[in-house]
């Protein structure tokens, strides 16, 4: 651990990397030279503006985005999209939902009110404790496009495949975008609230194939209307600056790191670390089944509210913070997204094993 940081193992707003965290410090008053912050600087700026195309230009580079797909940066959230995907793209018909987990329920529950939300899957009875194999998903003709989830942030599972689709593929990746290698051609839209695993809470970034653009139902507010965003470069009105200016410092920190690539790599690691020891912990279950497990969530209990009540206290003593469940899943969930520093999961096993043997 550094000076005085604890491992930060929050669902999201979550733990982001220091480098980036260390140069917002030193540039706060002064932002290159313009004795002025970020915050305090136009949105209309020239120096705005090279921030927000130098974001762009790295996400572009890091995620390997076509020509084809415009990145757009915007406000509201990744629940803003629940209603501004249905509403600019399944023109009052209908759309297929795979429903692994409570945001694409939610998301599905929204699209319902601008055409029909088929559900092609629904992981529901099980507890949403898997993903649905290909076969399993009952996939409609009339579809506008199809709709998932790719990691479910609190149950913990995690898509490991792409699904095949007649329609669009439309895809919440709040908190897997930048964990892994992904190719956008396959995709009709791509959109993460950024608090996850890119930046502050108050960003989502959409990144949309522009052939889709221009489809909106006619009561779309116009700050929801894809093509709008798109003319006016996600500027029709202020954008959140400061959110655009730290997922910018964060993905300097990714490409210095190896890019999305590493970052690959890097989850793996840490989510084996994990993975591994709770398979053969005789103290702590896992909540995912193995094939559907989220690289970056890892979701398990003791079976007893006391005693995971007692761990996630304990944890916290030793620097190891927020590490208490969803609210309606309850137990114990880690999150270990890019900035999770393979020493934070470490400390995180030793912590557990140490618990096992006091309590098991
Ligand atoms: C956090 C999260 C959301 C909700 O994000 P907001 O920005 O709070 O609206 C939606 N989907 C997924 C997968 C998330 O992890």
């Amino acid at each position: 651990m550094l000076n005085d940081r604890v491992y930060n193992f929050a669902a999201g707003p979550s733990t982001m990397p220091e480098s980036a965290l260390k140069t917002a410090a030193a540039e706060m008053l002064n932002f290159r030279g313009s004795g002025m912050s970020v915050m305090e600087i136009s949105h209309r700026s020239a120096l705005f503006q090279d921030v927000f195309d130098s974001a762009c230009e790295k996400l572009r580079t890091l995620m390997r985005v076509p020509e084809s797909h415009a990145i757009l940066l915007l406000q509201g959230g990744a629940t803003t999209q629940f209603a501004a995907i249905p509403m600019n793209l399944m023109e009052g018909g209908a759309a297929d939902y795979a429903i692994t987990g409570n945001f694409s329920a939610k998301a599905a529950e929204e699209a319902g009110k601008y055409g029909t939300a088929h559900i092609s899957a629904n992981t529901k009875p099980g507890g949403h404790d898997k993903i649905p194999a290909q076969e399993e998903l009952s996939l409609s003709e009339d579809a506008k496009y199809f709709y998932y989830c790719a990691n479910n942030t609190v149950y913990g599972t995690e898509w490991q495949y792409v699904p095949e689709t007649a329609s669009p593929l439309v895809c919440d990746m709040s908190s897997d975008i930048l964990s892994r290698e992904v190719d956008v051609s396959k995709f009709g839209l791509i959109y993460a609230g950024a608090q996850k695993n890119m930046a502050p809470a108050g960003l989502t970034v959409v990144i949309l194939d522009k052939a889709l653009a221009g489809r909106e139902l006619p009561c779309t507010p116009k700050i929801l209307s894809y093509k709008t965003m798109i003319e006016t470069g996600s500027m029709l009105n202020t954008p959140p600056c400061w959110c655009i200016y730290m997922l910018d410092l964060t993905l300097d920190w990714v490409m210095r790191e190896g890019g999305v690539r590493a970052m690959d790599e890097r989850r793996h690691e840490r989510a084996a670390l994990l993975y591994d020891y709770l398979d053969n912990s005789r103290l702590f279950k896992p909540h995912a089944l193995p094939g559907s497990r989220s690289f970056m969530n890892v979701t398990f209990r003791t079976g007893s509210d006391a005693l995971d009540a007692a761990f996630i206290r304990g944890a916290a003593e030793h620097g190891l913070v927020n590490l208490k469940g969803h609210k309606i899943t309850g137990g114990m969930r880690a999150s270990i997204y890019n900035a999770m520093p393979v020493e934070g999961v470490k400390a995180l096993v030793a912590y557990m094993k140490e618990f096992e043997r006091e309590n098991a």
